[in-house]
């Protein structure tokens, strides 16, 4: 089975993922997690190239295909093979990341984006994937200490990512779920784990 975990910067993503692993793998389950951009050696190259403050940023278009390729490379050579052995895949960001900063945020049509992931990835859309949702004045204050590139893009901007994610609970209502990120990590963890639960894709 295949979850990701999406939401803004500053909710909590890495946290979350890091508990669930943990959990699932106390129950015994095989678990691999990942992360976007990144995850595999020339996506981690990637992910230098946007996120650098330095050089020439990427238009909006050039941006989603270079977090496409990211995948790609990471669908092909990491999460297709471990869904195939067994194991539970836990992705720190994946598509809906896209669908969000890059088809809402960036203006490029949510649809748009999906089409052009939807090509690599076939059948390989997540089973769930839970959106972390947190107020952006928050979530900043929770990261005012990292600064890549997009980290420090506008408030106005990260209130059109949290738009952008929950158009995309919207448009995928079984697939996407969305959890509280405002309360504290065991909280948030509760009520993730009570979502997995419910979905039916695996016992927690
Ligand atoms: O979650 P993480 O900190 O690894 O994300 C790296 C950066 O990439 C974040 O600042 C996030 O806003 C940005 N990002 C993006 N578009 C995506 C995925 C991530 O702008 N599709």
């Amino acid at each position: 089975k295949f979850i990701t975990i999406e939401g803004p910067d500053g909710a909590g993503k890495s946290t979350q993922v890091k508990k669930l692993s943990e959990h699932l793998k106390t129950i015994g389950y095989k678990v691999l997690t990942t992360r976007e951009p990144g995850g595999t050696l020339l996506g981690e190259r990637l992910r230098e190239v946007l996120l650098s403050t330095e050089g020439e940023s990427p238009v909006p278009e050039a941006e989603a295909l270079i977090y496409a390729a990211s995948r790609a490379q990471l669908v092909k050579k990491v999460i297709e093979p471990a869904l195939q052995e067994g194991f539970i895949v836990i992705c720190d960001r994946f598509v809906d990341s896209s669908l969000a900063y890059q088809g809402w945020a960036r203006g490029l049509g949510i649809t748009e984006i999906a089409n052009i992931n939807s090509w690599f990835l076939k059948d390989t859309w997540p089973d769930l994937t839970i959106i972390l949702d947190i107020d952006p004045q928050q979530a900043f204050l929770r990261m005012q200490s990292k600064k890549d590139r997009l980290e420090s893009e506008s408030l106005e901007f990260h209130k059109k990512v949290r738009e952008g994610f929950l158009k995309v609970q919207d448009m995928y209502p079984k697939r996407v779920k969305i959890v509280d990120a405002s309360a504290k990590p065991e909280e948030v963890f509760e009520n993730l784990l009570f979502e997995i639960e419910k979905s039916g894709i695996i016992k927690t």
